[in-house]
């Protein structure tokens, strides 16, 4: 037991208890993580102000399509600090609890906003990451797609920009940025998967973010039960069945201990 689990009060220990209960009766759950899952691993939520990575760019100016298309060097500027802290990050407990829960078979699938890949690498297997991914890059002028792993390191600790072997072009990690569509298989799946769920689980997430943002409301048009873990409010708070504030690293490993000893 770390500090944090013993400052758990009474009143968390019931809720977490209720959703324990809600996640093992449904066996039939979704989970929407954002940036607040990934904080705990030290990566700065990018579309807060004041996180750091915002302190010398606007997002919108940098992280648009259309600014990387004319300005692909600015973008990657304010892009390498975030590659730099996703490619050193670790999974932490909550990534864990989530991989157990699905391993357990009470979870069909994670829904993520995050690029980081630190579900999989925590062990999870069924992941939408719906805001794209950094494993792979697109070339701007020839479409050709390249693994990250082979410009990764000379970006990050040289400062080379990835550019394409065949057109010289430079290349855009596969992240969505503003005016970007959501990758559509992704987003179907992710659709689907809040149709026909029995218990949504958001974790981390402020739900400020469409269409995103959204999806919890399509569980609870099909009658699923919702739980929200999250630090701020959300605007579905008062629609959750269960709704904790605090942080999803402490949290969920409560939650899924709870579940497997049920
Ligand atoms: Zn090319």
């Amino acid at each position: 037991m770390n500090a944090n689990q013993n400052e758990i009060s009474a009143e968390i220990q019931d809720l977490i208890n209720m959703a324990a209960r809600l996640i093992s009766s449904a066996r039939c759950g979704v989970v929407l993580t954002g940036a607040g899952i990934s904080t705990p691993s030290g990566i700065p939520d990018f579309r807060t102000p004041g996180s750091g990575i915002w302190s010398y760019f606007n997002p919108m100016e940098v992280a648009s399509l259309s600014a990387f298309r004319y300005q692909p060097e600015k973008f990657l500027t304010w892009f390498h600090p975030l590659a730099k802290k996703i490619l050193q990050a670790l999974p932490n407990p909550a990534h864990y609890a989530l991989a157990i829960l699905e391993k357990a078979g009470y979870l069909q699938t994670i829904i993520t906003q995050n690029i980081d890949g630190l579900h999989q690498r925590a062990g999870s297997e069924q992941v939408l990451e719906v805001h794209g991914t950094m494993e792979s890059l697109t070339c701007i002028g020839c479409y050709s797609k390249y693994p990250s792993e082979d410009f990764i390191s000379s970006f990050i600790y040289k400062g080379i920009p990835p550019r394409c072997p065949d057109c010289d072009q430079i290349l855009k990690p596969d992240v969505i940025l503003f005016e970007e569509q959501l990758p559509k298989q992704t987003w179907l799946k992710a659709q689907k998967a809040c149709q026909t769920c029995g218990v949504m689980l958001v974790a981390g997430s402020s739900l400020e973010v469409t269409p995103v943002a959204t999806l919890p409301q399509r569980a609870l048009e099909n009658h699923a039960k919702l739980i929200i873990i999250n630090q701020s409010p959300t605007y579905l708070d008062s629609l959750a069945e269960v709704r904790i504030q605090g942080d999803v690293a402490d949290v969920l490993p409560l939650i899924s201990q709870a579940v497997i000893d049920d």
